[in-house]
């Protein structure tokens, strides 16, 4: 029996027959994964209790057929939530899930994304919407969604006014349908929020404008570009802001 060991986010756990579950994990090793946990239900030999987004240490054996759910045998959970995460932390949790579960590769690692997800997750924080930007804007970035927001796409110039954001980044000379949908501030902070890292980026000072600007233009631009919709990003309405 061939095994192998994996770290993973739970980003999905959906219960299976009488006691088992199946868990949607991404992994280190290989990206995402679907694995099968037997007999949850029944016994207490599993110390996780398979809470969303939490970080496992977990062996699996290897099927002989690689398309097929591989069956945990062992599985150690950190411990799931090291602060008490109120209504709106828990809603960031079942968006970044649901992205990733829509946007990842299925066996595919990809260590930057791991990374990511290890930082948000130490990150976490109440004001939900402009932790959402900054997730969006380096998880998009890192699948190569969203340009580099420095310099014109078309003329590798710095980009120094306002720009038109249409797949890449466009300078006003270089765009001739006279149009801008992004300000240069805008600019200027989603370029932040590439590059730097996740709690230099909270404490960027939004005001509610630019962070419901941003915010929508985000949005817009990813369900542009992918054309899937994310069902948990609905809930962000102004009205719990
Ligand atoms: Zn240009």
């Amino acid at each position: 029996m061939r095994t192998q060991k994996i770290h993973a986010f739970i980003l999905k756990k959906t219960p299976y027959k009488e006691s088992d579950f199946i868990l949607q994990l991404f992994t280190l090793e290989k990206g995402l994964l679907s694995c099968l946990v037997k007999g949850v239900r029944k016994n207490n030999k599993w110390k996780s209790d398979f809470e969303l987004f939490t970080l496992i240490e977990a062996e699996y054996i290897i099927p002989k057929d690689k398309n097929s759910l591989r069956k945990i045998i062992s599985i150690e959970g950190s411990s799931p939530i090291e602060k008490d995460f109120g209504y709106n932390e828990l809603l960031s949790i079942s968006v970044i899930s649901e992205i990733c579960l829509k946007n990842c590769p299925e066996h595919h690692p990809i260590e930057r994304i791991f990374n990511l997800l290890y930082y948000t997750r130490l990150s976490l924080n109440a004001d939900n919407k402009r932790f959402l930007i900054i997730f969006l804007v380096k998880f998009f970035s890192i699948i190569g969604l969203f340009p580099e927001f420095k310099h014109c796409g078309v003329c590798n110039q710095q980009i120094s006014s306002n720009v038109l954001w249409n797949k890449q980044i466009i300078c006003s000379k270089c765009n001739n349908v006279q149009e801008e949908n992004l300000d240069f501030t805008e600019v200027k902070v989603l370029y932040f929020f590439q590059m730097n890292d996740f709690q230099n980026c909270l404490k960027v000072k939004m005001d509610q404008e630019l962070k419901n600007k941003l915010f929508n233009k985000v949005c817009k631009e990813f369900l542009h570009h992918t054309e899937k919709s994310i069902k948990t990003l609905d809930l962000h309405n102004d009205d719990f802001m």
